[in-house]
C-alpha cells in the first residue's frame, strides 16, 4: 500500500512534508520547519504526528521539534553527524542506514555540504526522495560546511536513484533557481522546459514540486557538474567534474 504525501508550505518559502502510512496510521513530518503549518496540514487529514525525520541542523528544520515532540510524544529521527546540534533527537542515523515508518521503509544516504552531516531520506517503494537543503529543483543548497568533493559525492549517490523518483526538497527556489541554471546552461532543451514548467505552476498558485529525479538530472547544471557541456560554460573543459561543480557553486553565490 503506497504511502499519502502531503505537500504544503511552512514558514515563507520552506516545504513542508508529511508521510502517511495508510497500513498503520503512523505519519512522519519531514523535518519540522514550523509548529502550525505542520499542525494544520495533520488536522486537514485527521492524522497524527508518529515521528519526525530530520535532515540538517538549521533552524527553519528544526524550529518545531520541541513543542511538536512534547504535543505528540513523536519519535525523532535525525543525523548522527549533527547530533550535538539538535535538541531532542531520539534516533541518529547516517548514510547507509535503514528507518521505518510503520511500513514504510527509509534509506538515509549522506548529502553533506550545505552542512556537514545533512542526509536525505529515500523511500524506495515509494519511488520518492527527501532531500532537504541538499538538492533543490534545478538547484543546491548552499555550501555553508565542507567542499565541492563530499558534496559532489552525496549529489552523486542521489543520482545513482531511479530517475523515476520525485523528489520532495526543503525550499521553493525552483524560479530564481531556473535564472541561474539558464544562464550557464542557456541551449539546454530540458532545462528551458522545465523553467517554463515551474514558471506555469507557480502561476497556477502550485508549488514546483515534486520534481521528477530523471528530469533533474537532465535540467540541473549541478548534477550536470560531470557534462562536457558544463565543464565548457565553466572554462574548464577536461577538468574533474568536482571542480566544475565548485565552480558553479561559487558562481552561484554570486549570481
Ligand atoms: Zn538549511
Ligand atoms: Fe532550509
Amino acid at each position: 500500500m503506497p504511502a499519502q504525501i502531503a505537500v504544503f508550505t511552512a514558514r515563507s518559502d520552506n516545504f513542508g512534508y508529511l508521510v502517511h502510512d495508510r497500513e498503520t496510521g503512523r505519519t512522519a513530518a519531514i523535518d519540522a520547519p514550523e509548529e502550525k503549518a505542520i499542525l494544520d496540514a495533520l488536522a486537514a487529514h485527521g492524522w497524527t504526528l508518529s515521528d519526525i525525520l530530520v535532515t540538517h541542523h538549521h533552524g527553519d528544520h528544526t524550529e518545531a521539534i520541541g513543542p511538536l515532540k512534547a504535543r505528540f510524544g513523536a519519535r525523532v529521527v535525525g543525523p548522527r553527524g549533527e547530533a550535538d546540534k539538535i535538541e531532542g533527537l531520539d534516533e541518529l542515523v547516517s548514510g547507509g542506514d535503514r528507518i521505518s515508518v510503520g511500513a514504510l521503509s527509509f534509506e538515509v544516504i549522506d548529502v553533506p555540504g550545505h552542512t556537514l552531516g545533512h542526509i536525505a531520506y529515500h523511500a524506495p517503494e515509494e519511488k520518492a526522495l527527501f532531500s532537504g537543503d541538499a538538492l533543490f529543483s534545478l538547484g543546491v543548497g548552499r555550501m555553508f560546511e565542507g567542499t565541492p568533493e563530499p558534496m559532489w559525492a552525496g549529489l552523486k549517490r542521489l543520482k545513482a536513484l531511479d530517475p523515476q523518483t520525485a523528489v520532495y526538497c526543503g525550499h521553493e527556489y525552483t524560479l530564481a533557481n531556473a535564472k541561474f541554471a539558464l544562464s550557464v546552461d542557456p541551449s539546454n532543451e530540458s532545462l528551458i522546459a522545465r523553467a517554463e514548467e515551474a514558471k506555469g505552476q507557480i502561476e497556477s498558485g502550485l508549488p514546483t514540486i515534486p520534481a521528477r529525479l530523471g528530469d533533474e538530472i537532465a535540467a540541473n547544471p549541478f548534477l550536470r557538474a560531470d557534462t562536457e557541456a558544463l565543464a565548457g560554460r565553466m572554462g574548464l573543459q577536461g577538468a574533474d567534474p568536482v571542480e566544475v561543480f565548485g565552480a558553479l557553486r561559487r558562481a552561484k553565490d554570486q549570481f
